[in-house]
């Protein structure tokens, strides 16, 4: 076992990232949600977007869209381990800034639901 690495808000992993992608649909809306290990330290980590509601006020949604698409989707880690120096406005992550690959579109044979 290795100590958890410190924070790090420069930290970029560019290299795409194939995570699991879990799709929930409510009428309209539809939240995806991608489970995988960020590979900068190595922790567990799952994000979520939801799609199909229009902006709102409350914000905090980061690279909203009204489709899922066919573009890569960049996060900043969110796994739940304590990383040290990490600032309190940062309650979750390592602070590196990570690339999702798409979930599968709907229809194609490669599935969300394992
Ligand atoms: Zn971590
Ligand atoms: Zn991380």
């Amino acid at each position: 076992m290795t100590p958890p690495i410190e924070y790090d808000p420069d930290a970029v992993h560019p290299a795409l990232l194939t995570f699991r992608w879990i799709v929930r649909r409510n009428g309209d809306d539809a939240s995806y949600e991608a489970s995988g290990t960020c590979p900068v330290c190595t922790c567990p980590m799952t994000r979520r977007w939801t799609f199909g509601q229009p902006p709102v006020a409350k914000g905090g949604f980061f690279g909203r869209r009204e489709e899922p698409g066919p573009e890569p989707y960049y996060t900043v880690c969110q796994c739940r381990t304590l990383h040290m120096n990490r600032p309190p406005s940062e309650p979750l992550g390592c602070g590196a800034l990570l690339a999702i690959a798409p979930p599968p579109a709907p229809g194609s044979s490669a599935g969300a639901t394992p």
